[in-house]
């Protein structure tokens, strides 16, 4: 996966603000953040998206990402933070590496001003839930 921007960064070919590694994940900082102490948990080995990552691997990002939450908040005095993994460019995934952002939030920052919750028709959220769980038995 040489042309991908977050192996490299692993790799150490291309530098990054780095804040913890160990010897599955690395974390470092954004260099685009939408907030101060916005960080990046990686996990050193190439899956482009989250559901074909091992989970072994995933288990070890989410370790890092456990560890990492509460100092990068505290770090910039925030009050809350959001843990963010974009999933395909429908989703705003624009690099193909799995990567999970740690947002720290301040109270009334209007960081994600837009979130469109809607009601389900009746029914209609347990017809779904259906189809997910006949696709977890595949
Ligand atoms: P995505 O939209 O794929 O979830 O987010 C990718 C993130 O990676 C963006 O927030 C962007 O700022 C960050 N990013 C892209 N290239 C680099 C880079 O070379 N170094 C660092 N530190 N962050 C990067
Ligand atoms: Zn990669």
């Amino acid at each position: 996966m040489s042309e991908c921007i977050f192996c490299a960064i692993a790799a150490g070919t291309i530098p990054c603000t780095k804040v913890y590694e160990n010897n599955h994940v690395l974390a470092f900082m954004d260099i685009g953040p939408i907030s101060d102490g916005h960080t990046l948990v990686i996990p050193k080995p190439h899956y482009e998206r989250l559901h074909e990552c091992p989970p072994e691997l995933l288990a070890e990002t989410a370790k890092a990402i456990g560890l990492l939450a509460d100092p990068v908040k505290r770090a910039v005095g925030a009050d809350g933070y959001n843990v963010l993994c974009n999933t395909g460019a429908a989703a705003g995934q624009v690099v193909g590496h799995v990567h999970f952002h740690i947002i720290p939030r301040k109270s009334g920052d209007g960081v994600f001003n837009r979130w469109p919750a809607y009601k389900y028709p009746e029914g209609k959220a347990q017809q779904i839930a259906e189809k997910i769980k006949q696709n977890l038995k595949l």
